[in-house]
């Protein structure tokens, strides 16, 4: 049995959006697209297929492209010619909504650019799962995607997006949720309220909450499995402005080392470390 019924389908291109966990969230729509499109192309054939034989729906005979990364001036071609034919052409990344943190973006172009239709069966995505579970504002979010993986870059970055006036959402591998999270409170200090979002939909899915302090000392030593999403609540202002740092760190730098002295402000106001740090290196530098 299956929940899927063949539609005659408009030629041109479907993003299908499907599961990032359970099966079961899948669109009834998309199975219906699934179980009638001509052409069928996925960023992993192997995992459409299964998909497709959870939900019960047969291949009959339609070509099954296999379109990612790495092959997509060669596919993106054998879609179009498709399209030029009249045909439909459902796609599907690996989980989720194609073109996010996925596959699809130069394909959804080279399509409209052509002229034929693009249309989408929406359906999950880790982002929007990782929002509505997190308890932090919704009302504005950036998704930052994945952060760079070397630490310069990665700070840069993070410091790129510090203004933000709204929840920022990353993608992060679980291996380097770590050091993301040491360079989080590098970058906008210890006190933001963070989320980590781990296996969303799955058996084990697991939300951590706190200040980014907080989950720094909470994952110490702990290894974490699985796919995983990182929430940064939007910055607020520390209430200190330059000159109060200014005035903090001139008594604390009196009494102590440059070192101690900064680890003293950032416990006073919260504001970033790397800030304070450039600041007292200034106060030296002046004061010689
Ligand atoms: N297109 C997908 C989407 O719409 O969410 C994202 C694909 S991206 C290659 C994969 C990343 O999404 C993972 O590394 C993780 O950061 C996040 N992700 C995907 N599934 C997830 C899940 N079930 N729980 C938490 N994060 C998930």
């Amino acid at each position: 049995m299956t929940a899927a019924n063949r539609v005659k389908l408009a030629s041109g291109l479907y993003f299908l959006a499907t599961p990032i966990g359970t099966a079961r969230d899948i669109t009834l729509r998309a199975l219906d697209i699934l179980a009638s499109a001509d052409v069928l192309a996925a960023e992993d054939t192997r995992t459409l297929r299964r998909l497709m034989d959870i939900h019960g729906i047969a291949l009959e005979g339609r070509p099954m492209v296999a379109y990612h990364d790495h092959n997509g001036a060669v596919a993106r071609p054998r879609l179009l010619a498709a399209l030029a034919e009249g045909k439909s052409v459902a796609y599907a990344s690996e989980a989720g909504t194609p073109l996010v943190a996925d596959p699809g973006y130069q394909l959804g172009r080279a399509v409209t650019e052509a002229g034929f239709m693009v249309t989408s069966a929406p359906g999950p995505s880790a982002v929007l799962a990782a929002l509505s579970v997190s308890g932090l504002a919704t009302d504005a979010f950036f998704f930052a995607g994945f952060a760079p993986t070397a630490k310069g870059q990665r700070q840069s970055f993070l410091r790129s997006l510090a203004e933000v006036p709204g929840t920022l959402v990353f993608y992060e591998s679980p291996k380097r949720v770590h050091k993301m999270l040491d360079d989080l409170v590098e970058v906008y200090g210890q006190t933001r309220d963070a989320v980590i979002a781990r296996e969303l939909t799955k058996k084990f899915e697991e939300v951590r909450r706190g200040t980014l302090a907080d989950l720094v000392e909470e994952l110490h030593g702990v290894t974490l499995k699985g796919e995983v999403v990182v929430l940064v609540a939007r910055g607020e202002s520390s209430g200190f402005d330059e000159d109060d740092t200014d005035i903090l760190l001139k008594e604390a730098m009196a009494a102590g080392s440059l070192k101690d002295a900064v680890a003293q402000v950032v416990a006073t106001t919260g504001q970033p470390r790397r800030q304070v740090y450039q600041a007292a290196l200034r106060l030296e530098k002046e004061g010689k």
